[in-house]
């Protein structure tokens, strides 16, 4: 491995002078910042958040303004609080709901999880949230509710206007996700049917001015002059002043050839090195972070250093209930906790009492290429605002310190200042079909905060043609295109549900269409490669994946669906659980659309056959299809399912990483 650093031995560098700004220096060492939090009462430690101060304040800009932009410091108490003053004032009285839009499911989840705590009530009465395939609210009861930005979008087909909620807070927007950037050209055009509705824009770094230019110019209501409207059409903007401690940056001397193995020796290093404090490390993904717990748990017990003490823990997307609860809980006395995390962990979610962060450099990155059709997810670096948004973490309790696993030179030279918004780097396809179900025909006219690329727009309008789920005026098909909107997944699959109607085998298609909508079956990070690899072996088909997830799933069931089962195979007991809850409400949507429940018993080729044919249907229109043919086609049945299953084409269709 490259030349190192040594934890707290040479020249330091505050955040602060790397590029002239000034980033999270203390501006109040309050003694009570460094008490443990979890001693202090839950309405003390509420109290003792950055927002509290700025509770009247916010109180009153949501109500004067239509509009409210909220930029904070991560862990200052946005998410967690501001839905809560809301509800005090009064905005869930008569039935109303309070929202809280996240880009990711986890950190709805678990937000959700710290404000009911907090309330005192139980997670979806009061406090709900929901996600795609998980609604953990009710009806009645809820006035708070945490959902994705993606599932406020779906709600928008029932009900355009959103009429149940009076306040839209639309959190973490810096973070540009598609869904959000949809998400806030609709609510522009809402605002203007209801002046009842407040939206709260709030984010840890979020370019404030333009989101509020963005959000006022518009056509639409206006005062008489001199008239003042209530509330106000231009936007409000309040900073909450952080409290971040000063972070000293290290940087390694030479590039690092290997992030695992450099995380996992500094992990040790600073362990061995530094006085107390959480580690947090910033790896891309599941795959990595696995890896890492793996080799740090190996070379902690071998290490000669003193490695007894250390609690390591992984963050990502995925992670039960329980092993989310391990990370948030305060660290036993005498001990050194290690989360691994995804970016999740960059402004999502707060962890209390992280004074170390590693930080890889690397982030994993949705690219796609509107000429080849291809989106891959794939590591790439992070920007040099994630980059100091990482750093920042380590200065929450107290002063701490960030090692990045990448040279000075890289960081100043290399990186970009700012990240790209996913909207010009994603397949588009999703994005049009909604907000065609939504209405919105004159999509390249739509009103977005960042335009998307127009070779993207217009590939992915002939994807929906040649899917048949638009017609030749560019608008949805009845049915089959309004049918492909309401199943919520991505279109591809969607119309391959569809198709298997036809084929008589929607049973099949749809359980492979439920495994595709979760990350992974297979339990990874167990230390024994040769074993899942044979585990694996045992259920492979040589038609491809998709007929090995149906094999595992009737061996799932064929098991009384036991845990023991799942452990001896290398299958994640969890994962199926959710196979089978996300297989059951695909199958009353689909049922709800017309689909009837068929199975094609053993004959596999004819649910081969309903992949094939979706696939085909962009083939013939989008390729060349004879040459293709040439190629794919060397024999009649599933070896030409196989291969074209191989290709980039079906790997498109399945697009296993919508979640993050
Ligand atoms: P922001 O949205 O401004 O980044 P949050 O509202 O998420 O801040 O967090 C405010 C505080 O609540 C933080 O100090 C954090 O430690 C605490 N907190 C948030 N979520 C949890 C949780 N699941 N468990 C324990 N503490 C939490
Ligand atoms: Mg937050």
């Amino acid at each position: 491995m490259s030349q190192f650093w040594k934890p707290g031995a040479e020249k330091p560098r505050l955040l602060d002078d790397e590029e002239g700004g000034v980033v999270f220096l203390s501006s109040s060492l309050s003694s009570a910042s460094s008490i443990g939090y979890g001693y202090a009462s839950i309405e003390k430690q509420r109290q003792r958040l950055p927002v509290y101060k700025y509770r009247t304040a916010i109180l009153y800009l949501v109500e004067t303004h239509a509009t409210t932009i909220i930029v904070g410091e991560t862990g200052s108490g946005k998410t967690t609080q501001i839905p809560q003053y809301l509800k005090e004032a009064g905005w869930a009285d008569g039935g109303r709901v309070i929202a809280c839009t996240q880009p990711r499911r986890l950190a709805v989840q678990a937000v959700a999880s710290r404000v009911a705590e907090e309330m005192g009530v139980k997670v979806g009465e009061e406090v709900g949230y929901t996600i795609r395939f998980e609604d953990f609210t009710n009806k009645d009861l809820t006035a708070i509710k945490f959902l994705t930005d993606g599932v406020l979008l779906r709600e928008m087909m029932d009900d355009p206007l959103l009429t149940k909620y009076s306040v839209i807070m639309v959190d973490e927007a810096h973070e540009r996700s598609i869904s959000t950037d949809i998400l806030l050209g609709l609510l522009k055009k809402i605002q203007r049917c209801r002046s009842d509705l407040r939206l709260i824009i709030s984010s840890a770094t979020i370019e404030a001015k333009s989101m509020s230019a963005f959000f006022h110019a518009r056509k639409g209501r206006r005062g008489l002059e001199g008239v003042e409207l209530v509330p106000r059409l231009e936007p409000a903007i309040l900073s909450v002043e952080g409290r971040g401690f000063n972070v000293q940056i290290h940087y390694v001397e030479e590039p690092v050839s290997d992030y695992v193995q450099a995380a996992v020796s500094t992990v040790l290093l600073i362990h061995d090195k530094e006085p107390p404090g959480d580690i947090l490390v910033f790896l891309t993904g599941q795959d990595d972070i696995d890896a890492t717990i793996q080799l740090l748990t190996e070379e902690a017990r071998t290490s000669k250093k003193n490695s007894s003490g250390l609690i390591i823990l992984p963050l990502y997307s995925g992670l039960s209930r329980a092993e989310q609860e391990q990370v948030f809980s305060p660290t036993p006395r005498g001990k050194r906790k290690v989360v691994i995390s995804t970016n999740i962990a960059e402004t999502s979610l707060t962890l209390e009492g992280i004074v170390y962060v590693v930080d890889s450099g690397f982030s994993k990155q949705r690219f796609y290429n509107p000429i080849s059709d291809i989106e891959n997810l794939v590591v790439a670096p992070i920007s040099k605002a994630s980059a100091r948004q990482r750093a920042g973490r380590a200065g929450r309790v107290r002063p701490g310190k960030c090692y990045r696993l990448y040279t000075e030179e890289y960081f100043v030279k290399e990186i970009p200042a700012e990240g790209i918004p996913e909207m010009q780097r994603s397949n588009l396809v999703s994005c049009v079909i909604q907000l065609k179900a939504l209405g919105i025909d004159n999509i390249l006219g739509f009103d977005w905060p960042a335009s998307p690329p127009p070779e993207a727009m217009i590939r992915a309008l002939e994807v929906l043609y040649s899917l048949g789920v638009l017609d030749d005026d560019a608008k949805l098909t009845s049915p089959t295109g309004f049918q492909v909107a309401e199943i919520p997944l991505e279109p591809m699959i969607s119309k391959m549900i569809l198709s298997s109607n036809e084929l008589g085998c929607s049973e099949e298609i749809i359980t492979i269409s439920a495994v595709l909508s979760i990350q992974s079956i297979w339990v990874s990070g167990r230390g024994a490669q040769k074993e899942l690899d044979e585990a694996k072996l045992r259920f492979a088909a040589a038609e491809g994946d998709h007929v090995t997830f149906l094999n595992i799933y009737k061996g799932f069931l064929q098991s009384c669906k036991s845990s023991h089962w799942c452990h001896k195979n290398f299958i994640n007991y969890h994962a199926m659980k959710k196979v089978i809850e996300i297989r059951e409400q695909l199958r009353r949507i689909a049922q709800r659309i017309g689909i009837v429940m068929k199975s094609c018993e053993s004959d596999m080729q004819v649910s081969l056959l309903t992949l094939l044919l979706v696939c085909l249907e962009r083939i013939s229109t989008l390729y060349d299809f004879p040459k293709l043919m040439g190629t794919c086609m060397p024999s009649a049945g599933c070896s030409f399912v196989y291969h074209v299953t191989c290709s980039p084409v079906l790997c498109v269709c399945t697009g296993r990483f919508t979640d993050q």
